[in-house]
């Protein structure tokens, strides 16, 4: 009983971030899930969050001001997070998937790069 209730919370979950086209945290998907189930707790939220970007079903991004992101994007793409205006894109930088095939110790999977800087809208703000 109690896994059918967790699956359908996830699903609900998994849903939200989907109808979305930007990358949210944890916080903003909490609020946006509210809004369909008042009763679902912040740490149920969290949970399932995990759960999902663990199994590889949502994609995550760490950054480095704690503001970590999920993105309903699955596939492997690089990050870019603007330094002025703080929002987090994606960006058209190809994945190097010869990165993944280097010859290590470690069995690796996936790699994760996220640049910085200053995204068009905030430089064209410079120029003016
Ligand atoms: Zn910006
Ligand atoms: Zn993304």
């Amino acid at each position: 009983m109690k896994e059918t209730r967790n699956t359908s919370q996830k699903d609900i979950i998994r849903k939200e971030i989907m109808l979305q086209s930007d990358h949210l945290t944890a916080d903003q998907i909490y609020v946006l899930v509210k809004e369909k189930m008042p009763c679902i707790s912040r740490a149920t939220v969290f949970r399932n969050l995990k759960k999902l970007a663990e199994m590889g079903e949502i994609g995550f991004v760490p950054t480095m001001d704690g503001a970590d992101c999920f993105d309903y994007r699955n596939h492997n793409h690089y990050h870019f997070k603007c330094n002025e205006c703080h929002r987090l894109f994606d960006t058209d930088i190809p994945y190097d998937e010869n990165l993944d095939k280097v010859d290590s110790e470690f069995k690796i999977l996936k790699h994760e790069t996220l640049f910085y800087g200053v995204c068009p809208e905030c430089f064209a703000k410079h120029t003016v």
